[in-house]
């Protein structure tokens, strides 16, 4: 590369005419900083028998805790692999917006924290969450420091049967030192309310899905499910096995 720029100008040329000179060090700044905070927790996996317990049966597991509607969200299908909530990437906040536009602001809230700390992943678990602890501002969101979540289920690839987690999450543009103590006590009682259930035979030590590179292909033949999860040999949406696209 040339390096003529760097060679200084003529001296006749530069004295010329004096420019007072204006070090960098001697330039005004204002300081501006946003500081966005998200913390989410989440607790070990509880083994469902399979076959024996439905997605839709996750709302239940909330009984007692949640403090509004609780909504269920269904895994992301290939269309959507690319789903992110952030703004500045533009392709993907799109296909995050498409793919939520229709949850409430609660449940928008909640995936925005869990999906932006690696908490869940869209690709294939199925999540049931509410409002756990806290309120919502005027415009309906949840403050900082209110507490939201429930439980997040995904089929474990060995054995077919529905592993169920706790997942609870809170942040924004503050933090609150007991906020910590509330989710960890909130995952506590979530987790007592997976461990209840009929059907639940313990607790897993199976690791979750690694979330895959690859373009997706596989197609439920039993719901139509495209999962964005290649690796699954069980349909996110449905739990039944994935046939080859
Ligand atoms: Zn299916």
């Amino acid at each position: 590369m040339p390096l003529d720029f760097l060679k200084r100008r003529p001296a006749e040329k530069a004295s010329a005419q004096p420019v007072p000179q204006l070090l960098p060090e001697d330039v005004e700044s204002e300081d501006h900083t946003t500081k966005l905070t998200y913390r989410a927790k989440t607790s070990q996996g509880v083994r469902m028998a399979a076959g024996t317990t439905s997605p839709s049966e996750l709302p239940l597991m909330l009984a007692g805790i949640s403090q509004s509607d609780i909504e269920l969200i269904e895994p992301l299908a290939v269309d959507f692999q690319g789903a992110s909530p952030w703004i500045v990437r533009p392709h993907e906040a799109l296909q995050w917006i498409n793919a939520n536009h229709d949850h409430s602001s609660i449940a928008r809230h909640a995936l925005v924290i869990l999906e932006s700390s690696d908490a869940v992943d869209p690709a294939f678990e199925t999540l049931a969450v509410s409002m756990l602890s806290g309120d919502v501002d005027t415009s309906g969101f949840p403050e900082f420091d209110a507490i939201v979540g429930g439980v997040a289920s995904h089929w474990d690839e060995a054995s077919g049967d529905m592993i169920v987690r706790a997942v609870v999450g809170w942040g924004g543009k503050g933090v609150r030192g007991d906020t910590d103590r509330a989710g960890q006590k909130l995952i506590a009682a979530l987790f007592s309310n997976i461990l209840a259930s009929v059907h639940a035979v313990g607790i897993s030590e199976v690791e979750r899905p690694m979330p895959s590179a690859g373009s997706g292909g596989l197609v439920c033949a039993h719901c139509g499910f495209a999962s964005a999860h290649d690796r699954a040999f069980y349909c996110p949406k449905c739990g039944m096995r994935m046939v080859r696209g």
